[in-house]
């Protein structure tokens, strides 16, 4: 029998992915620590890993608006957050690593904390990569920005003193690559499908792309309506008001069946009385949605495109972070979605009939979802970590 340790940033997205992984090693008899955040605990313990909570310790968390806003752009910035949160749980994590004797950690590629622990203590260590596997032949769909670059490059002597504060307490780290890379040394779980990973092939065998692991509707959805059409901004970055005002304006006259998730930011008074084929609510049951839906306008989320492609569902793609707009070069490549060209009720109209009408989109994304089928998801990521233990 194994003990596995896992580290997660708060983020449903990146957490979702794992808990089938979770519910395979714990079937199979083995034990799971989860390092996560008290919004998470119950969904984790219920797939059978013993919570610990990191909240104290979250240096994000406590961050003025105005900082919290640079995480994620500003390199140096985000680089002194992620020093800042692993120093935090330097004592806590390395005296529990300690007594327990972990035979493997498994982190998020975002939680990179695990991956220096992990370095620090000499445990064996897997990489668990929610989005795309990110090397230079991948990194081009991404398209990183000339301006990113530069301001990488120019803030560098800041993050070498971060780097170094990080040495002083024993992490063997040489530079912010080691910890925010992913080299082909690294052994690494994509929960996507080789098909859908860009540039699969160029990646070393250290890499498993297990597909993802979608888990069961929890309810049944009723569809009214020839089509449905399905809304959703995610559940991070969705107090977007002006788009869902303009999607009601778009299919206010239409015989659609619209149904809009809209998170719990978003001021529902002001959008004012619904039309009879419009509902919004601030949560659904995602999964039970795309089993009837006929087109998901997203924000290109990996989890809400992947669950959409599962469904065969194209995508009308309104991308909002780099991240989120790699996903969208993807698609767009693969030909199972377009791309909302303005924020407007007009084209969203237009962008929702293209895909109703041109039967490509629909073929292509039943192509992506069954090679999603052809994975062994939860079995082949368990099975990854369980060699290196
Ligand atoms: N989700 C859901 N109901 C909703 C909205 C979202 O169950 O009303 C789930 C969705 O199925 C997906 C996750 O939340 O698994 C969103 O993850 P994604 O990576 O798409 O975006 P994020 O929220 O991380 O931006």
């Amino acid at each position: 029998m194994s003990k596995i340790v896992f580290f997660c940033i708060p983020a449903h997205g990146h957490t979702n992915p794992t808990l089938g992984v979770v519910r395979e090693l714990v079937g199979r008899g083995h034990e799971v620590w989860y390092y996560s955040y008290e919004a998470f605990r119950e969904k984790i313990e219920a797939a059978g890993a013993k919570f610990i909570a990191c909240d104290t310790y979250d240096v994000e968390q406590n961050l003025k608006p105005e900082d919290a806003a640079r995480v994620g752009k500003d390199l140096a910035f985000s680089t002194r957050i992620l020093v800042d949160t692993t120093l935090a749980l330097d004592d806590m994590v390395c005296k529990a690593m300690e007594e327990l004797q972990p035979d493997c950690i498994v982190a998020d590629s975002m939680a990179v904390w695990g991956k220096a622990i992990a370095k620090k203590l000499g445990i064996p260590f897997v990489s668990s990569t929610t989005t795309f596997a990110f090397n230079k032949h991948s990194a081009q769909i991404m398209k990183q920005s000339i301006g990113e670059l530069f301001r990488m490059i120019f803030s560098m002597p800041s993050i070498n003193k971060d780097i170094r504060r990080l040495q002083d307490k024993g992490y063997p780290i040489n530079s912010i690559l080691d910890i925010i890379q992913n080299d082909e040394f690294t052994d690494t779980v994509v929960y996507t499908s080789p098909e859908f990973q860009p540039c699969a092939d160029t990646f070393s065998d250290k890499y498993a792309f297990v597909g993802p692991s979608i888990r069961e509707p929890e309810s049944t959805f009723v569809k009214e309506r020839e089509k449905l059409i399905y809304i959703s901004m995610g559940t991070v970055n969705n107090n977007l008001m002006k788009l869902y005002r303009n999607c009601i304006q778009a299919f206010k006259d239409t015989d659609y069946q619209v149904l809009m998730s809209v998170g719990n930011l978003a001021d529902v008074e002001a959008l004012g009385e619904l039309p009879s084929n419009i509902s919004v609510q601030r949560h659904v049951d995602q999964i039970a949605v795309l089993e009837k839906a006929d087109v998901f306008l997203t924000h290109c989320g990996m989890n809400s495109v992947t669950e959409s492609l599962y469904h065969k569902v194209p995508v009308l793609m309104y991308p909002q972070t780099g991240e989120q707009g790699g996903v969208a070069n993807r698609v767009e490549q693969l030909n199972a979605g377009v791309r909302l060209k303005k924020n407007t009720a007009d084209m969203i109209r237009s962008g929702v009939e293209e895909l109703l009408t041109n039967e490509n989109y629909a073929e292509n994304a039943a192509q992506i979802s069954e090679g999603f089928k052809r994975c062994a998801g939860a079995k082949a990521a368990a099975d990854k970590i369980l060699s290196m233990c």
